[in-house]
């Protein structure tokens, strides 16, 4: 006979009279299901229908080799801590935006892969081929990742769109993604300057740094504004606080830092929000100046009134 401890017995006899309260017989806990999100998220800007898709997600070690060049542990540590971040690691968030603007089916940046972009999209009710026209902010990997893979180019029946001061920078340079990923679109491409349209009520902004033509887009309709702000700030936290940080993916650290205090500056004052390409998801947001910098305030319910 197998002697049971004091313990074990109490245990043993403690869940006797439970399971028959109960009245249900054992079953099997539900299964963890890990973390999860929505791929995508709709709301309405004067007739305009936007989504933002969230094409990839990743976490990332050592934020201040990326965010924070130029200050010291100290002084990323208490920014971090101030805001209720770790410094040993950083989620990142890849978020292409789709604008429908009642008579086309506009993308903005197009994330890491075609699985990716292909995915976010069929979540949010679309397929690739029903975009008109592809808009590229500016040419680093997780913004033209998506435009062709090993099926050819991921969307068919698009018209692209980018800046002519970013194809003319990266055109001499050599870099693999562009020559797979941009230059054998070129022909279909139309290339603009500051003020540019891409269509009625999507006007480019000269936004210039992060890469050397890197482009952000006013998006107008009935009145509403949005900024469409791909990479000019690329940390909801450390970019908005401390603008001035310098980052290790910005070309251009001085023009950056400049072009992320002048768009935060417009953004607070004129109360416009924006979305995000590295925000977190679903990566809209405004802006309020506080302190020496400014700080993120995520979108609530705004969009939802109508
Ligand atoms: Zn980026």
């Amino acid at each position: 006979m197998t002697k049971l401890t004091r313990r074990q017995a109490l245990a043993a006899g403690a869940a006797v009279p439970l399971a028959a309260a109960m009245g249900s017989p054992a079953r099997a806990a539900a299964p963890m299901m890990g973390a999860g999100m929505a791929p995508y998220h709709r709301f309405r800007l004067g007739g305009f229908e936007v989504t933002t898709l969230l094409a990839g997600t990743r976490t990332v070690p050592e934020p201040q080799k990326i965010f924070g060049l130029n200050v010291t542990p100290e002084t990323f540590a208490a920014a971090s801590a101030a805001a209720m971040i770790p410094t040993d690691k950083a989620q990142f968030f890849f978020t292409p935006t789709v604008v429908n603007t009642g008579s086309e089916l506009i993308l903005f940046d197009t994330g890491l892969n075609p699985a990716g972009i292909t995915d976010a999209l069929a979540a949010a009710g679309y397929s690739p081929d029903q975009v008109d026209k592809v808009v590229i902010t500016h040419m680093h990997g997780d913004h033209i990742g998506g435009l062709s893979g090993e099926a050819g180019e991921t969307f068919a029946n698009a018209a692209y769109y980018t800046g002519a001061t970013e194809f003319d920078a990266w055109d001499m340079s050599g870099n693999e993604g562009f020559e797979a990923k941009v230059r054998p679109l070129a022909d279909k491409t139309t290339f603009l300057d500051d003020g540019g349209a891409v269509a009625s009520g999507v006007t480019a902004m000269a936004a210039f740094g992060h890469t050397p033509g890197h482009m952000a887009y006013m998006l107008e309709s009935d009145g509403a504004q949005l900024v469409l702000g791909a990479d000019f700030a690329n940390h909801y936290v450390w970019s908005l606080a401390h603008p001035e940080w310098e980052v290790l993916y910005d070309r251009d650290k001085e023009m950056a830092a400049a072009t992320r205090k002048r768009m935060l500056g417009m953004m607070a004052a004129d109360k416009v929000p924006f979305i995000g390409y590295h925000m977190p998801f679903p990566g809209i947001g405004f802006v309020e100046a506080r302190d020496s910098g400014y700080r993120y305030v995520p979108a609530s319910y705004q969009f939802m009134l109508g």
